[in-house]
């Protein structure tokens, strides 16, 4: 007891000399007297916080080891039972006797707090991957870097959550607010946030989120970049190339509508994107083509100029198809439109409290003094665009090749993502007996 003790004030000691270098990065958007203002020193100095956060550091390649052991069980989209099931029983192994899996194949375990249930924080990793069913997701090492599809994204996410959740647990932080803990399905492309849908749905009462999911710790998400999908399916009726020449085609008609698309002005700011990213069609080269078929993604950081494209998008595909027509002087070419991915905008504002609370947190863990705040699509999205308070956050190491079978991950200051997480978590739900919760209960929820 006495060893551990002093272990921690002389760690305490440490942190606090990290402090002052945190400062100035804190001042730039610092609210004096802010609730995470009183938050964040006090809990800094926390014995109980201290001995956590070495606890996390102690427990590294532990984590490390969970990651790859996580990154071997399959989780295709729509396929995360074999996973999920795993993660619900390290989430008992650790004490959520009551953790379950929802209707929808969440993993949830509620860590509950002294405040009768408010505020209530959701802290998250996403289960599934992009890779089809049959991927070899077998880890591989070279030259010290690990390789193997997930192994990053976001198999990181979901080892430093269960750190997190190990650390907390053996320590007794006791917080006021509840903490949810989720491991969510459908976060990738074709689960179009169905897992944390869900979750929203069935939980009124969220008043923060935060998903754990990417890499870098000093690169932080406050804004949901929205996307729109499509899938057009030119079809017309075909025939051979010499005999029935003078009927429109399926290709013609798509390449007036790509033509047109390719010609559209966007605004850099907010930045918003479109691009025809696959096409495909016709039977044979002596053939006009029957059918032709292509995917259409637009995103964008404001919901206004992502509708705004899609309409003009939308529109210039039905001209190209009414030029197709006229060319041939018939109405047999037609196309059907189908959203195929449907993701909402939004933004935390930078006084938010969850924003201030993950900087101060990023400052200290880093002790870099400059945060990046970014826009991109991820669990938070939803939150966001339903106005619920919400970042992302970096679970720690480095790596790259997303959603390809070379995704590549090193174990560099992996432990600083669930450090980061610990203190962001604590300012805003409030160490029991030490602070109040940062975080707002929404009213009327
Ligand atoms: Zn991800």
């Amino acid at each position: 007891m006495k060893i551990f003790l002093t272990r921690s004030i002389f760690a305490a000691a440490a942190l606090l000399m990290a402090f002052p270098l945190a400062r100035p990065a804190c001042a730039q958007t610092a609210s004096p007297g802010s609730p995470v203002d009183s938050a964040y020193a006090a809990i800094l100095t926390n014995a109980k916080v201290v001995k956590t956060l070495e606890d996390i550091k102690a427990d590294d390649a532990r984590t490390f080891a969970e990651q790859k052991r996580i990154t071997e069980i399959p989780a295709p989209p729509y396929k995360e039972k074999i996973r999920a099931e795993y993660y619900l029983k390290r989430f008992h192994e650790l004490g959520f006797k009551d953790a379950s899996i929802d209707s929808e194949g969440n993993v949830i375990g509620l860590r509950k707090g002294s405040g009768g249930g408010r505020p209530k924080l959701v802290v998250s990793a996403h289960l599934d991957t992009v890779f089809p069913e049959g991927t070899d997701v077998s880890v591989k090492e070279k030259d010290g870097v690990i390789l193997a599809p997930g192994i990053g994204d976001d198999s990181r996410g979901l080892a430093a959550l269960l750190s997190l959740i190990k650390s907390i647990n053996a320590n007794d932080v006791a917080t006021v607010g509840d903490i949810m803990f989720v491991g969510t399905v459908g976060e990738e492309e074709l689960g179009n946030l169905r897992g944390v849908k869900a979750l929203f749905r069935d939980h009124g009462d969220i008043d923060g989120f935060i998903s754990i999911d990417g890499l870098g710790i000093t690169r932080v998400v406050n804004q949901a970049t929205g996307s729109h999908r499509y899938e057009m399916i030119f079809r017309g009726p075909g025939g051979h190339s010499f005999q029935e020449f003078g009927l429109p085609s399926a290709i013609h008609a798509m390449g007036r509508a790509v033509a047109k698309i390719s010609e559209l002005q966007t605004p850099a700011d907010p930045k918003t994107t479109f691009t025809v990213g696959t096409v495909a069609g016709g039977t044979s080269v002596n053939a006009i083509a029957a059918e032709a078929r292509m995917a259409v993604d637009m995103r964008s950081d404001s919901t206004e100029e992502l509708l705004k494209l899609e309409a003009r998008l939308l529109d210039l595909v039905k001209q190209a198809v009414a030029e197709e027509n006229a060319r041939w002087k018939t109405d047999k070419m037609t196309v059907e439109i189908k959203l195929i991915g449907d993701r909402p905008a939004g933004i935390v504002a930078m006084d938010s409290p969850i924003v201030q609370a993950t900087q101060r947190a990023v400052s200290v863990i880093t002790r870099a003094p400059r945060v990046t705040f970014a826009g991109s699509s991820t669990d938070s999205n939803l939150a966001m665009s339903l106005g619920i308070p919400a970042v992302t956050i970096g679970g720690g190491g480095e790596g790259g090749n997303w959603h390809s079978r070379n995704e590549w991950y090193k174990p560099v200051d992996a432990y600083f993502g669930p450090q980061n997480a610990l203190l962001t978590i604590l300012m805003l739900t409030g160490l029991d007996g030490v602070t109040k919760p940062a975080l707002a209960v929404r009213q009327g929820k």
